[in-house]
């Protein structure tokens, strides 16, 4: 299958299941928001697909191709968190091309780079160039591109943090609640881009949030995740109207 696949995948802390045999599929073009209560395990699961954390047990795939014991860039997606983590040192255009420089790099030529001229041919340089600026465009930031990130607002950053994602044209996006920083207004504007970004891309995408609107209005399915296990995996519309469980109920306020 295309997209993101999770077969029984298993991590403990200390000797605490905190992922206690998680399975979960999201299709290419397919939006699922993942949503539970505090510490039940939403931001280790998005590691562990993401390949800042390996699992003791089970497997992760992208796009039919066993992925776990690969390192992050060789995994083709892409993670957006709360925190927009951009290169303070770096313009806008830097920050949205360390993907592709990283992607051209071996490891130990990647730290030196940081914070100096791209290397490559002049058409690879150009090739970077027109990426950023086709995700610079996406999000409208082709104004900003010689700033730094100090020079710009919350909202400003996190589309930044966004371009970076989308330069790659990855396989998957994993966005652990991106909005969560951002005012209410600016919020419910970004969903929407993102939601768009999601369409154009054509990628499979996991996005965790608290907010139960966001989660009923953005995603196409929404998977319920208590203690370390996913509950429920359906429409919003299921969700809300046929919880399977007292458990999704409560944490959904649905009627039942
Ligand atoms: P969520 O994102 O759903 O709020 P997390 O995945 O961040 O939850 O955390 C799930 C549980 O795992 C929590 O109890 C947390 O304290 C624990 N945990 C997460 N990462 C680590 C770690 N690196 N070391 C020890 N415990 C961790
Ligand atoms: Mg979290």
């Amino acid at each position: 299958m295309t997209g993101i696949v999770v077969e029984k995948v298993t991590r403990h802390f200390a000797g605490q299941p905190v992922l206690k045999g998680v399975s979960l599929a999201v299709a290419a073009g397919e939006f699922v928001a993942l949503v539970g209560p505090s510490g039940c395990g939403k931001s280790t699961l998005m590691r562990l697909i993401a390949g800042i954390d390996r699992p003791d047990g089970g497997r992760i795939l992208i796009n039919g191709r066993d992925v776990t014991a690969l390192r992050p860039a060789a995994r083709n997606v892409a993670m957006v968190f709360q925190s927009y983590a951009l290169y303070p040192h770096l313009t806008v255009a830097e920050n949205i091309a360390v993907p592709l420089s990283m992607r051209r790099m071996g490891v130990a030529q990647r730290l030196p780079l940081i914070g100096r001229i791209w290397p490559g041919s002049r058409a690879a340089r150009r090739g970077i160039a027109e990426d950023v600026r086709s995700a610079a465009l996406a999000l409208g930031l082709t104004n900003l591109l010689e700033r730094r990130p100090s020079q710009l607002s919350g909202g400003q950053r996190q589309r930044v943090a966004l371009a970076r994602a989308i330069v790659r044209q990855p396989a998957a996006f994993l966005m652990d609640e991106p909005l969560s920083n951002l005012d209410a207004a600016l919020r419910v504007h970004t969903r929407r881009e993102i939601v768009e970004i999601h369409r154009r891309a054509g990628a499979a995408t996991l996005y965790v949030t608290h907010d139960q609107s966001e989660a009923l209005t953005m995603a196409d399915r929404v998977a319920v995740m208590q203690a370390g296990e996913i509950l429920q995996v359906a429409s919003p519309r299921a969700i809300y109207a046929d919880p399977d469980d007292l458990r999704v109920a409560t944490f959904i306020g649905s009627p039942r």
